[in-house]
This record gives C-alpha cells, structure tokens and sequence, in this order.
C-alpha cells in the first residue's frame, strides 16, 4: 500500500532507547531471560510521602483541567526549587509545567525554532534531541566529543560550530548518555563564547541534576550574562522515580514560558492533575528524602566500572552523575566474535542482545558510533549477571 503518512513522520526515526526498551520486552515475554540495562529509569518505588500525596489528591477531587501551565502552587514549589537547589530565581509567569521532560523540549523547539534554524548538539547527546530539532524544522548540529574530553564540549568546539545560522545550543548535564558533568569553569568556558554571540540561546537539561557523585551541579542560567538566554530544563522522572507520572518543566525567559503556554494549550491542555499534585509534595521534601537513591547508584555505577574494566576492549571515562556508562567499545570493529562480524556499535548491541540477553542501546542513537549505553538503573544482582554474560561472550 502507498505510503500515505506525512514526510514529517517518515524521516523521523523511532526513539532508540524506546524501541530497544520494546524488543527486550518483546523477548523477556517469548520466555528469553534478558536483562535490560537499555532504560533509563530508575528501578526504585516512588517515595511514599509522593504516593499519599496523589492518593490525597484524587479525594480532594483534583480532576479538572489545571491551567495550561500548571497549578499555581506546583509553579511555587518549582519556583521554590529553582532558588533552592539552583540560586535560580524565576517567577512563576517564568515556568511551565508540561507532561514530561520530553514535551518541555518539544515545546521549546517548537515555539523557537524556523526552518533552517542550526541547533548544536554536543554528542553524546540525549538520544531524541536531534528528532525534537528536525520535527521543528531547525537543522541539528553535531558536535563530536569522544573519552578523551570526558564527553564534554571545549569552548574552541563551540566557537568553531557556530554559524550565522546558529539559533540555539542544547546539552545535558549530568549528561545522558555519557554521565559527564560540566563543572562551573567548563560552562564558564562555554558561556565566555556565548557572550560574542548574543542571539545564541541555551537548552540546559538538568533532569539528572540530583544524581550526581561529586557534588556541586551547576545551573548555565547562574553563569553571568546566561540567564536571560537559558531555558533550564527539568523534571522528576529521575530524582523521583517518577517516569510514569509525566511531569517535567522549564524556567526561563518569560516570551518564551508564554509561547510554551500557548503551544501546549492547542496540543496538550495542561499535564496530568493528580501527578502535579504529588509533584508539589517531592519538590517541598529535603533533598534527604531521596539521598538512598543517589547513595545506591553511585554505588552500583562503582560496581558496574569496576566489572567493565576488566573487560578487554571496553574503554571506559568515569562517569560522575546520571546512571549510564557509554564504553567505547570500537576496538571490536572489525573483529568476529562466535561467528558474528562486528562492523559497529549498532551490531556489537545487537550481538550482546541475542549472545548474552543483556540490552543496551547502541550510541549511534546519541551520535556517537564508538560507544554502546548501558544503564545501571538495575539491581546489583542483575548488573553482575549481565557484565559476566557480556564478559563471556566477547
Ligand atoms: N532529558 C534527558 C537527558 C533524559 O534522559 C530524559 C529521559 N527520559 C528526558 C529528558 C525526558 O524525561 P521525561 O520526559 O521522563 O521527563
Ligand atoms: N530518558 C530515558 C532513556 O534515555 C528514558 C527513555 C526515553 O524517554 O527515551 O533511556
């Protein structure tokens, strides 16, 4: 039958991590006992204090539409957070809740991308990036790092990507899927090249701000002369747990919160009422309350790279926050292992899925073709298994 869907759809390419998430599911249900390590999502129950907080929510009768950028007192609490945890301070026509992360950056491609519009991406960079760009008709810019930078972007990159075209840079931090965490000297580094070009505006990703083991995160927007350019983007899937609950949310310039506010309000309406509730009750807690989750992936993240490490051929930089390690694994290329030929990083995830059921995701997703992502948001006893049967099939 003739292709009838919209070139829109048909160049986009289907989320790597998603569709990776998908067959492992797929597999797990035809019998096959794979461990997936191909999700980013915390394997931790959502703190109870957040549950009661929903449950209370549905008897209060909290199920109407909520404005479209959200509760006013969730925006407080955001806006409470920001100070808080960030030195931010942001007034709350500056935010906008939206139903995950993922639409907050779908949002601000949306409202601030033209057609032909360049967006640098340091890669590694989250693997949907590039789409969000494409969908909003701007043209994504790869910026390659490898192991060698630690996965970050140097300012003499920076300034050798930028064109008149240049509309916008958008990075995270820590990053998926390196872990990598830029410290202030390396956004100043960044911010002192932003500052020859004024019109250059900033998506800052801080969705993995809490999980981060040296302490210290640093918000582009605290930089001098970065906060009128910074949409600071954020959420809490991660710190939480809470992925299934859909909420994420930005602070930043106010034109652009009141075009967020108006895209979403033709495409969304506001996000889920029950869960900005329960969203009001984990941004008041102490960052104590989910210190165990931090505690516990920094542990296994010692785990996992240690078990790697002694891994011939897997080239491994340190992550210092999310919970990824994205080894570089291209001296396989090239090389026959059991019978299969491993001509890149799609093929040797591919290998590892169907010789030794661990899922990972390629990082050709997240433009980088040396290295695979595996998340260590699984349990101890899994990661182990999983690095012996990776360790037994290369
Ligand atoms: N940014 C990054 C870097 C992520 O890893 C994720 C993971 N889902 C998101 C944004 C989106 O998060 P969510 O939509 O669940 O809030
Ligand atoms: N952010 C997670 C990941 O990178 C969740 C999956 C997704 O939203 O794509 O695996």
């Amino acid at each position: 039958m003739k292709n009838h869907l919209s070139d829109r759809i048909n160049s986009m390419s289907t989320s790597a991590t998603l569709a990776m998430a998908a067959k492992a599911r797929e597999l797990k249900n035809e019998g096959k006992d794979i461990i997936g390590l191909s999700l980013g999502e915390p394997d931790f129950n959502i703190p109870d204090f957040i549950k009661e907080a929903a449950k209370q929510a549905i008897d209060q009768n909290y199920s109407s539409y909520s404005p479209v950028d959200g509760y006013a007192d969730l925006k407080q609490a955001i806006a409470n957070k920001f100070k808080r945890d960030n030195g931010l301070t942001y007034g709350l026509n500056q935010i906008v809740v939206s139903t995950g992360a993922k639409q907050s950056l779908a949002n601000i491609a949306m409202v601030m991308l033209n057609d032909g519009d360049e967006v640098i991406l340091p890669a590694p960079y989250w693997v949907s990036y590039s789409d969000i760009v494409k969908l909003a008709e701007g043209v994504p810019v790869e910026v390659p790092t490898s192991i060698d930078t630690d996965f970050k972007m140097t300012p003499e990159q920076l300034e050798k990507a930028i064109t008149p075209k240049t509309k916008m840079i958008w990075f995270s931090s820590p990053c998926n899927p390196s872990g990598s965490v830029y410290n202030q000297k390396e956004l100043e580094g960044l911010a002192t090249v932003l500052k020859k070009h004024p019109n250059i505006f900033i998506v800052s990703d801080e969705i993995y701000e809490h999980i981060n083991f040296i302490g210290g995160h640093v918000s582009i927007a605290n930089i001098d002369g970065m906060y009128d350019r910074t949409i600071t983007v954020n959420g809490v899937s991660k710190a939480f747990a809470m992925t299934g609950w859909r909420i994420g949310y930005i602070g930043g310039p106010e034109w652009v919160a009141k075009a967020c506010n108006k895209f979403q309000g033709q495409i969304t309406s506001g996000a889920n009422s029950i869960a900005q509730r329960a969203t009001i009750a984990a941004l008041d807690a102490p960052i104590s309350s989910i210190k165990f989750m931090i505690d516990e992936f920094h542990k296994r993240r010692d785990i996992v790279l240690e078990l790697l490490g002694e891994i011939k051929g897997f080239n491994l930089n340190v992550p210092e926050g999310a919970f990824y390690v994205f080894p570089d694994i291209s001296s396989f290329f090239g090389k026959t292992l059991n019978g299969t030929l491993i001509n890149n990083a799609s093929d040797f995830a591919l290998y590892l899925l169907e010789k030794a059921n661990v899922a990972t995701v390629t990082g050709e997703a997240f433009g980088n073709d040396n290295c695979i992502r595996i998340s260590y948001a699984a349990s101890e006893k899994e990661l182990r298994e999983a690095i012996a049967r990776i360790k037994a099939v290369v």
